[in-house]
């Protein structure tokens, strides 16, 4: 890794949907999974969609990437819910595991766990139909462009949620500041917004290629949050223990939930 930005466009070449899914959620050495990052964020998003009462008609899953997890909670709380990424590859792999296509990435496990969270006695393959039914579609879009979803046009929605993109999207912090503010503009003011990012990463590997990480702090998020026109419902912050082997192929040392209602335009 020579310390520069990567790109959409490395995105859009390079990003291998499975070669991510095997280096960060494979059930047993996934870094995501093995840090505690991917219990931490499906129980906040459990959290949110039930107790903290985050709910409505349309919620945006912006840079879902070729992973289904967090939509698992949303699908029972939302009508509808539209995702959107920047490259095709990474739409066509969402796609496919929604329809739990032969060969796609096995999230039972995860689907399981989900369903026990909700102690409702959803079987994994009611909660795979849920999934598919709420899922209307997934569309192209760039978070670092005024209209994020341009050429779509859509009326604001009640959720906007966004895990683990925006630190790759964005080449500097001031850049971080403009995409809270491009995303903003696809919420209704009183709807909320949904973020997880790993902290103080600057570089993760998949599929045999190093990709660029914005290195980002409790604090700065904290801010840009509030200073893009949001009040704050949940801030959790959970540390990842040491790993040689692991953080040398991704150097985070923290992962970070937020929660936060949209008071105004800004
Ligand atoms: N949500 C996934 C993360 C996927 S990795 C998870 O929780 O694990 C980061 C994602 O950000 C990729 O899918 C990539 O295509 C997307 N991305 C990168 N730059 C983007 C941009 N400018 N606009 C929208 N999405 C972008």
């Amino acid at each position: 890794m020579d310390g520069e930005f990567t790109g959409k466009e490395i995105y859009q070449d390079l990003f291998s949907p499975r070669g991510y899914l095997d280096t960060y959620y494979d059930p047993k050495k996934g870094i995501l999974v093995t840090d505690g990052f991917l219990d931490f964020a499906l129980r906040k998003l459990h959290e949110a969609f039930t107790t903290r009462g985050v709910k409505g008609e349309v919620l945006i899953d912006i840079g879902h990437g070729p992973t289904i997890y967090q939509d698992l909670s949303a699908c029972e709380s939302f009508k509808e819910i539209i995702g959107a990424d920047y490259t095709d590859r990474n739409r066509e792999y969402y796609e496919g595991a929604l329809r739990n296509d032969p060969g796609t990435f096995d999230w039972t496990g995860v689907i399981k766990q989900v369903c026990e969270m909700e102690g409702k006695g959803t079987t994994v393959e009611e909660k795979r139909e849920k999934l598919r039914n709420t899922v209307k579609r997934t569309v192209k879009c760039d978070v670092t462009k005024s209209k994020p979803l341009h050429p779509l046009v859509l009326p604001q929605v009640d959720c906007v949620m966004t895990l683990g993109c925006l630190e790759c999207a964005c080449k500097d912090l001031d850049t971080y500041r403009d995409v809270l503010k491009n995303i903003s503009t696809l919420l209704k003011i009183g709807g909320h917004l949904i973020i997880t990012e790993i902290l103080n990463c600057t570089t993760y590997y998949l599929g045999g290629k190093w990709f660029s990480c914005l290195s980002l702090s409790e604090e700065f998020l904290r801010n840009a949050i509030t200073e893009a026109g949001y009040a704050i419902i949940d801030l959790e912050v959970i540390p990842r223990p040491y790993d040689k082997d692991q953080y040398r192929l991704c150097d985070h040392d923290s992962s970070f939930f937020i929660l936060a209602r949209k008071v105004r335009d800004i």
